[in-house]
């Protein structure tokens, strides 16, 4: 590992601050540890963190000794100043002679010692950062120390490849012991340049931001020589090769949702991973074992869990069977994991007992999370994890924190804070892919599903239209092109979003095109071209939306973007509102037919949308026609009120929340009498 210190950017780093009044010092804390956070082999989502000791003026204009450590809900990787909250020093270090410190005094006495009361809570080893003297301390979960210490004679490797230059520490539980813990062997030989901090990490120090970062970089490096030496490989079973991942991923995401009665389901979002390491692992003889010891490092089980599940694949082309096991699987990883807090509680809250990964022999790895964000976090950390064992494989045996300390962990007090705290989005877990997705009310329908907490995947004809507009919904958002009248491309589709997301939920059935003609004279192609589009397309979506829901077995819900022309056509709007009209009893027709597997089938009838089927030029000449204004044409309804697509995409949403509504068609149309249902 390199050092990837470079004089000209902390000198534009510092610069750069200065102008903004940030010393040098706390400058160039930023820089390093943004060095730091940028190396996933150092630092994974929000672990490791780092400190400088210097001086702020508070309120008073009194000058006090402070530290600043980063805060909680900041990155290493995209620290700002603003995330190395300023806490008072000097009540740190009395703390050090406190008998005991409960979790919660430790956060009151760290919020109640900042400079600003408004910053966020200083990471929870702060004491540690706090006792040791140096003026800057980094601290990462670094992989190759990991694969060193979480070994049976861990201690003994480490003294062989870091010799005098680190102290080392048991393994305590982060807070005042561990902070004490760590001193007293620092102290007992002060001229360390870092700690090892058994089963955790590590800790490097230094007088200034380049020596802290480079000895951190210096004794990792020392780390990775030795996994480089004598290395056996992970002896692999070879196995036949299963479905493709858009196949399984449905069934398996199925058989997580956990089933809250009257169609309601507590649905994952999964992050699917693999790559020949990733093979090598979940294909290791006796993975059982080294999935089964433990977490790389403590905090990794707040993501994670202690364990992944383990399924094992169909063969191919044998999927029916497969939603049985995987649900006899999950059942026997529910059971274990309650087994396991029974042996442990006292009076904590139980969290749920499903697994946050999932490795399948063959394929690869899957992250659960309910987001995409939380899977994808899952799914690193199980990377980094897989990585780390075969890396302490390749040298020893992998050993982790004893199942006593991997629940004091994962049920500490500090995060059973957390719990309940925050709702759930009405949509979260849920998956909605929009056909038409880069237009007006596509876009416009994206937006509002994200905004209730769904995955929205955009599929367009327009594929750069469709990506940028997926981007525009967060990065976890998915554009792809489909020609809509092409039964293969929607078909693939459809398996990206299930090998992207692991499966779809919600279908917007939107695209569309406006074509027109006197019905007397409308060419026969024009017309069976606009059926193609306006009827076979919502056809061919929907069919494999219920391929996707049937395996997924937890309903689902059929949206389609129908028309008021399907119930009242315009003049010389047949070629348009004749497919429509079909596809208002297609609606119908699956509500009706996929009832019983819990899919419901819903329309929205719209009319009169900017940047819908009205074109600029149609909006100009069919006022124009009337004699009105665009205004007053654009709002010729009972109500007086132009509709717009952000009107649509509430009727959308608010069918997929109707759990009990089904072959229903909402007028989004500010009240036109002669197209109203009856
Ligand atoms: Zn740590």
């Amino acid at each position: 590992m390199k050092s990837l210190w470079s004089d000209a950017d902390a000198a534009e780093t510092v610069r750069r601050y200065a102008g903004q009044g940030i010393a040098e010092d706390v400058a160039l804390r930023v820089y390093t540890s943004r060095l730091l956070g940028g190396d996933d082999r150092l630092v994974l989502h929000g672990g490791g963190n780092t400190s400088v000791k210097t001086t702020a003026t508070d309120l008073l204009g009194d000058r006090v000794e402070v530290l600043r450590v980063k805060g909680s809900g900041w990155d290493l990787a995209r620290l700002e100043p603003a995330g190395l909250p300023a806490v008072r020093l000097a009540p740190l270090l009395r703390a050090r002679a406190l008998p005991v410190l409960c979790d919660l005094d430790m956060v009151n006495l760290l919020r109640t010692s900042l400079l600003d009361a408004a910053a966020p809570s200083p990471s929870v080893e702060v004491l540690l950062h706090a006792f040791l003297p140096h003026a800057f301390v980094d601290h990462t979960h670094a992989r190759a120390v990991l694969a060193l210490t979480n070994q049976p004679e861990g201690a003994a490797l480490c003294r062989e490849v870091f010799g005098g230059r680190v102290g080392i520490v048991p393994y305590v539980m982060s807070g005042l012991p561990l902070a004490r813990a760590a001193a007293a062997v620092f102290e007992a030989d002060p001229g360390v340049e870092g700690l090892i901090l058994l089963r955790h990490g590590i800790f490097s120090v230094g007088a200034g931001a380049r020596e802290a970062y480079e000895r951190m970089i210096a004794l990792v490096s020392l780390a990775e020589d030795r996994l480089a030496r004598g290395r056996r490989t992970l002896v692999t079973v070879s196995r036949p090769s299963p479905p493709p991942v858009a196949e399984i991923a449905p069934i398996l995401r199925g058989a997580l949702a956990e089933d809250r009665g009257d169609g309601a389901w507590g649905r994952w979002l999964l992050e699917f991973r693999t790559s020949p390491e990733i093979l090598a692992y979940v294909n290791a003889a006796g993975l059982e074992r080294l999935a089964g010891a433990g977490v790389a490092t403590p905090d990794h089980v707040i993501r994670t869990k202690g364990w992944p599940l383990i399924i094992e694949p169909p063969a191919a082309g044998a999927l029916d069977g497969f939603g049985a096991a995987a649900r006899t699987a999950i059942d026997g990883y529910a059971g274990r994991y309650r087994a396991y807090v029974d042996r442990h509680k006292t009076t904590q809250t139980a969290l749920d007992p499903l697994p946050r990964v999932v490795l399948v022999p063959g394929l690869g790895l899957f992250g659960v999370g309910r987001s995409a964000a939380g899977a994808a976090i899952a799914a690193d950390i199980a990377v980094s994890a897989a990585l780390t064992i075969t890396d302490a494989e390749a040298i020893g045996r992998f050993e982790s924190i004893a199942e006593a300390d991997l629940f004091e962990m994962e049920y500490w007090s500090l995060e059973q804070a957390k719990l309940g705290r925050s709702r759930e989005a009405p949509l979260a877990g849920q998956v909605a892919l929009i056909t038409g997705g880069a237009g007006t009310i596509g876009f416009a329908t994206g937006a509002a599903f994200a905004a209730e907490g769904a995955e929205v995947v955009l599929v367009d004809l327009d594929e750069a239209a469709a990506v940028a507009a997926a981007a525009r919904l967060g990065p976890h958002a998915l554009g792809l092109r489909v020609d809509v009248t092409r039964p293969d491309e929607v078909r693939a589709a459809f398996d990206r979003a299930c090998a992207r997301f692991g499966g779809i939920d919600i279908v917007v059935s939107n695209a569309g095109i406006a074509l027109q003609g006197r019905i007397g004279d409308l060419a026969d192609e024009t017309l069976r071209r606009s059926f193609e589009i306006n009827f076979f397309a919502h056809q061919t979506v929907s069919q494999n939306a219920v391929r996707v829901m049937r395996r997924q077995g937890t309903g689902g819900c059929l949206l389609y973007n129908v028309s008021k022309q399907a119930v009242n056509p315009g003049p010389d709007f047949g070629a348009y509102g004749l497919p429509k009209a079909a596809t208002l009893f297609l609606a119908r027709q699956y509500a009706l037919d996929h009832g019983r597997d819990g899919i419901r089938a819903n329309g929205v009838n719209a009319d009169r949308i900017r940047g819908g089927m009205l074109t600029p030029e149609m909006i100009a000449k069919r006022s124009k026609a009337r004699g009105l204004d665009e205004r007053d044409y654009m709002a010729g309804n009972l109500l007086a009120r132009e509709v717009t697509a952000e009107d649509v995409a509430q009727a959308f949403v608010h069918q997929a929340l109707a759990l009990r509504t089904t072959a229903s068609i909402t007028t989004v149309d500010g009240g036109n009498i002669a197209a109203a249902l009856r």
